[in-house]
C-alpha cells in the first residue's frame, strides 16, 4: 500500500518540501505502525531541512506525532490495535502513517485530543526535562526565558509557574504578550527590555537560571542576566546557533554554568519517557496545564507550515493533519 508522504531531497528552503507517494512501512520486531492523526512540526526539522544538522539524503522528516495502533510488530507486549498513541520519537512523520518503537511511545488516555497529543512528546517533554532535569527548578526561583508564545514558551512557562518560580519572558508582538501573560508569565517585555526588567525584578542579583532557545541573538543577554552560580540552559538556536564561547566567562561572570541539552539525553530508558510523558498528559487531561494548537496545515502544506515557523509568525503547537 502506498501513502503521501513529504520528502527533502538535499538541503533547501521550505519550498524544497516534496509530497512524493511511498510504502506503508511495516513494523519489524518491537515496533508500532500508527495511523497518524496529526504531526507535530518542530524548528529541528528546519535545521534538517536546510543542512544545519548533517542527513542522509533523501529523508522525510518528523519524529513527533499521535495517532491510532494500525499494526503491531513482533514481541511488542503492551500495546493493541486501536490504541491510542503519542511519540517523540518515530520515524518519517510528515506522512500517514510512521513506524515508532513501542518503547519509546507513550499511550493518550481519551480525556486529552489526538491533535493536542501531538503537542506532548516534544515540546512538552522538553518543557520538562529542562524545568526537572536540565537545572532543577526551585519554589521562589526567578526563571528568564523567551518566545514565551511559542510552542515550548507556552508550556515552559505554566510548568514553571506550577514550580513555584517568578517567569520572565518575551514576546515580539502584543499578541503573543498576551498569551504568554495568559499562560501565567510574571513579566513579558520585548527583547531589549530583557536586561533592565532582570536587574528590577531580581533587585540586580540576576536570575537563578535561563532557558534560552532562541540562541544567537540572545546568549549574551541570557549570560549578563545570571547571578553568582547561575545556569544558562541553551536549548535551541531558532536565532541561529552560538559561535564558540571562551570558558573563562564563566569564571569572570560568577562561577556560571552552561549546559546545551537535547530531549534524546532525557529520554534515556521507558521508564525516563513514561515519567515525563505520564506527566504530560496528566496534567492535560486534569486541566493543569493548556496546550494551544496556534495552526494546522494539510500534511500536503509541510512548506508552509516550516515558512510560517521561521518567520516568527506562529504561536503555539504548529501541527499536519494527514
Ligand atoms: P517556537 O514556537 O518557540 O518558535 C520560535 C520563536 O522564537 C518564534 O515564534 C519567535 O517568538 C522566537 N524568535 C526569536 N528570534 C527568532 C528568529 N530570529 N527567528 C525565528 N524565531 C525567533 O518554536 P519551538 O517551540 O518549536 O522551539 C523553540 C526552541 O526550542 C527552538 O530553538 C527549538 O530548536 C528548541 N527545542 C529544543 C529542544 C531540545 O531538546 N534541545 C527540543 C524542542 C525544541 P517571538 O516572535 O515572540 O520572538
Amino acid at each position: 500500500m502506498e501513502q503521501q508522504a513529504i520528502t527533502v531531497n538535499e538541503p533547501t528552503d521550505a519550498n524544497g518540501l516534496q509530497l512524493t507517494q511511498i510504502p506503508v512501512p511495516s513494523p519489524g520486531a518491537g515496533q508500532l505502525l500508527v495511523k497518524i492523526a496529526a504531526t507535530g512540526v518542530n524548528f529541528i526539522e528546519t535545521y534538517q531541512r536546510s543542512g544545519v544538522y548533517t542527513m542522509n539524503y533523501p529523508f522525510v522528516p518528523g519524529s513527533e506525532f499521535s495517532g491510532i495502533v494500525e499494526q503491531i510488530g513482533e514481541g511488542v507486549q503492551n500495546f493493541k490495535i486501536g490504541d491510542r498513541v503519542a511519540t517523540a520519537s518515530g520515524a518519517a512523520g510528515y506522512s500517514q502513517y510512521a513506524l515508532v518503537d513501542a518503547a519509546l511511545t507513550g499511550k493518550v488516555p481519551d480525556a486529552v485530543d489526538l491533535s493536542v497529543a501531538a503537542a506532548l512528546p516534544l515540546q512538552g517533554m522538553t518543557a520538562h526535562y529542562l524545568v526537572h532535569s536540565s537545572y532543577m527548578v526551585h519554589n521562589g526561583d526567578v526563571i528568564l526565558t523567551y518566545a514565551g508564545a511559542g510552542g515550548v514558551g507556552l508550556i515552559l512557562t505554566q510548568l514553571l509557574k506550577l514550580k513555584g518560580a517568578t517567569v520572565i519572558t518575551t514576546a515580539s508582538t502584543q499578541e503573543k504578550k498576551d498569551l504568554a501573560k495568559a499562560a501565567g508569565a510574571d513579566y513579558v517585555v520585548d527583547y531589549d527590555q530583557v536586561a533592565a526588567t532582570v536587574e528590577k525584578v531580581t533587585d540586580g542579583k540576576g536570575v537563578n537560571a535561563v532557558y534560552d532557545g532562541i540562541g544567537k541573538d540572545t546568549f549574551e543577554t541570557s549570560l549578563a542576566a545570571l547571578r553568582r552560580r547561575g545556569t544558562l540552559v541553551l536549548f535551541g538556536g531558532a536565532s541561529g546557533q552560538v559561535p564558540p564561547f571562551d570558558l573563562q566567562r564563566l569564571n569572570a561572570g560568577g562561577s556560571l554554568s552552561v549546559t546545551r541539552p537535547k530531549l534524546n539525553d532525557f529520554l534515556t530508558s521507558e521508564q525516563e519517557m513514561h515519567w515525563r510523558f505520564g506527566d504530560m498528559v496528566g496534567w492535560v487531561a486534569t486541566g493543569a496545564i493548556d496546550v494551544r494548537i496556534g495552526a494546522q496545515y494539510p500534511l500536503t502544506e509541510a512548506g508552509a507550515a516550516h515558512t510560517a515557523l521561521e518567520s516568527r509568525s506562529t504561536t503555539g503547537k504548529v501541527i499536519l493533519l494527514p
